[in-house]
């Protein structure tokens, strides 16, 4: 072992691959559902899309979250993975034709309608199949996350759900609507988000949108807050849990919750994250006049966070105890943005040392590319290993 990784086990494996801590992930979900569990009526979803390993989704549905879902690929893995279709919602803003159909068929919980073209579309098809779809309207509540400007998007600018001041008209239209049934309103502001501020704003905005239905004589069923929850990624050891208590005291504090409605929750990363490490090995050395570079075998078609969002992961060297030096860690891919990390000390690294790159586990092996031919990455639990 060293820390909390069974070294001798992963120094046979083909790298570069993903090691999850099934552990972990089952004491984040014991989180979860203790911190959830004191709030009447709230209902915790997983957002598959951080990450649908299926030895992940396995141990996520056994814990007896829902699943939140962005495409029909998604309905089918969780479908595969045992959630029951009753917990399955679905959001997007492209949806196909196939993909509606797909939720129809499978009589899932819930469509989260982002336009009102969208919903003329999930009417007509239920129509074709003589079922009525339950809806909740996606809206944007023009808050901003105080976090990575490519990661918000509860702001008015983005692409994402319908202009709140079109809330009355579009409920009015789908109460015309035969084949549609409007059961919630749902919001999602961003990703990463740790200031609980950003989710108090957002039940402020929910308690007017609330009132102004309520003039209305309109009451909705659910109340969908969607995720966004974010992690320690300087401090996997530390903080490998989030505080959910935190987290769920908020919304239960600041949320003002009809009689009988429930709340919804769309957690990904929060759940996921921590419990990941992206494993590679060392190949060279590569000695600058200005730096050192040390190269190894993952690329960001492995890991495109950094890439993507210049995203910060945690990089240990598993192999060496030796003085630190400094070292910018690269992978073989041909572009310049495949960094992982500039001017970060690691314990003197060699060929064939084996890093651990930290709090992968979302938004990693998932978004893995085959970009200049390469392999998709493995992805392992502890306990098969
Ligand atoms: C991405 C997404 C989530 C999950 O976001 P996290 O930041 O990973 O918690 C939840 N709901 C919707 C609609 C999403 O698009």
């Amino acid at each position: 072992m060293k820390g909390i990784f069974p070294l001798e086990k992963l120094e046979r494996l083909q790298t570069p691959f993903y090691y999850y801590d099934a552990e972990l992930l089952r004491q984040t979900l014991r989180a979860i559902n203790q911190e959830a569990g004191k709030h009447e009526g709230f209902c915790v979803h997983y957002a598959i899309k951080a990450n649908a390993n299926p030895k992940v989704l396995k141990i996520i549905r056994e814990a007896g979250l829902g699943a939140d879902c962005v495409s029909g690929g998604e309905i089918e893995a969780s479908i595969k993975a045992g959630f029951p279709n009753n917990k399955i919602v679905y959001a997007g803003v492209g949806k196909s034709d196939w993909e509606i159909n797909l939720g129809l068929d499978n009589d899932i919980f819930c469509f989260n309608v982002e336009s009102i073209p969208e919903l003329e579309v999930i009417n007509e098809l239920a129509a074709a199949k003589g079922k009525v779809a339950r809806v909740a309207f996606r809206l944007n509540p023009n808050v901003g996350a105080h976090t990575h400007a490519n990661i918000t998007t509860g702001l008015a600018e983005n692409k994402f759900g319908i202009d709140m001041r079109d809330m009355q008209t579009v409920i009015e239209k789908a109460l015309q609507m035969q084949n549609v049934k409007v059961v919630g309103l749902h919001f999602h502001i961003g990703s990463q988000i740790l200031d609980m501020g950003d989710f108090e704003a957002l039940c402020n905005r929910v308690n007017e949108l609330q009132n102004e239905l309520e003039r209305h004589r309109i009451r909705v069923e659910h109340i969908n807050v969607g995720g966004g929850l974010g992690i320690d990624y300087q401090h996997p050891n530390r903080v490998p849990i989030p505080d959910f208590k935190d987290f769920f005291d908020t919304y239960a504090k600041k949320l003002k919750l009809r009689d009988g409605q429930t709340l919804h929750f769309e957690l990904g990363r929060a759940v996921v994250a921590q419990c990941g490490t992206l494993i590679t090995r060392t190949l060279y050395i590569k000695e600058g006049r200005a730096k050192n570079f040390c190269i190894v075998d993952a690329g960001f078609t492995d890991l495109i966070r950094p890439a993507l969002y210049q995203a910060y992961h945690k990089i240990e060297n598993l192999s060496s105890d030796e003085a630190a030096e400094t070292y910018d860690v690269v992978g073989p891919i041909c572009e310049s943005t495949d960094v992982f990390a500039k001017q970060i000390d690691l314990n003197k690294a060699h060929r064939g040392d084996l890093l651990a790159i930290r709090s992968a586990g979302a938004y990693g092996e998932i978004m893995a590319s085959q970009y200049n031919c390469r392999r998709l990455p493995a992805g392992y639990i502890s306990e098969e290993l």
